[in-house]
């Protein structure tokens, strides 16, 4: 899959939250930070996800890869996305068709806004979802919650 992609990306507009695809670092460099060994398969794979414009899947990195004829396998390709989310450095997000997907992360507890019509994500801080949730009664331990929507530049087209 990938979410259609307009011409917006890089476009941040107020209102306290931050679009993405402007990313001071990237994940090369945060790869590097996190100490995980940069072999040449993963150094390629993490600079094809640079490269990506929005929400992408693990197919959409496996075709660009064979595309690139990068030389990076499926194996590889699963075990850096894992260590990639586990670092932070991605998270994943649920799809409304059941599919999921990875986008860049800035680090830190936040939620996301996803366009469907342009693919835009757009990070939410946390409101504390848990801190509701436990009135509940429940000990919460996990949760994740992704919002989808059409942003400000597809709702003006
Ligand atoms: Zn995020
Ligand atoms: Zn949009
Ligand atoms: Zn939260």
């Amino acid at each position: 899959m990938h979410l259609p992609v307009g011409t917006s990306k890089g476009s941040g507009h107020g209102g306290g939250v931050e679009t993405r695809y402007h990313l001071l670092v990237t994940a090369v460099e945060r790869l590097d930070r996190a100490g995980a060994r940069l072999t040449e398969p993963r150094r390629r794979l993490a600079a094809l996800i640079d490269r990506q414009p929005g929400p992408f899947t693990a197919a959409d990195l496996l075709e660009a890869a064979e595309s690139r004829a990068a030389g990076i396998g499926r194996a590889t390709v699963f075990r850096t996305l894992a260590l990639l989310e586990a670092e932070g450095v991605i998270e994943r997000i649920d799809l409304p068709t059941g599919e999921h997907a990875y986008v860049q992360c800035a680090g830190g507890h936040h939620h996301h806004a996803v366009c469907v019509g342009c693919g835009r994500v757009t990070d939410l801080p946390d409101l504390d979802l848990a801190a509701l949730a436990r009135r509940s009664g429940y000990e919460i331990v996990a949760h994740r919650v992704e919002l989808f929507g059409r942003c400000p530049d597809c709702r003006r087209s």
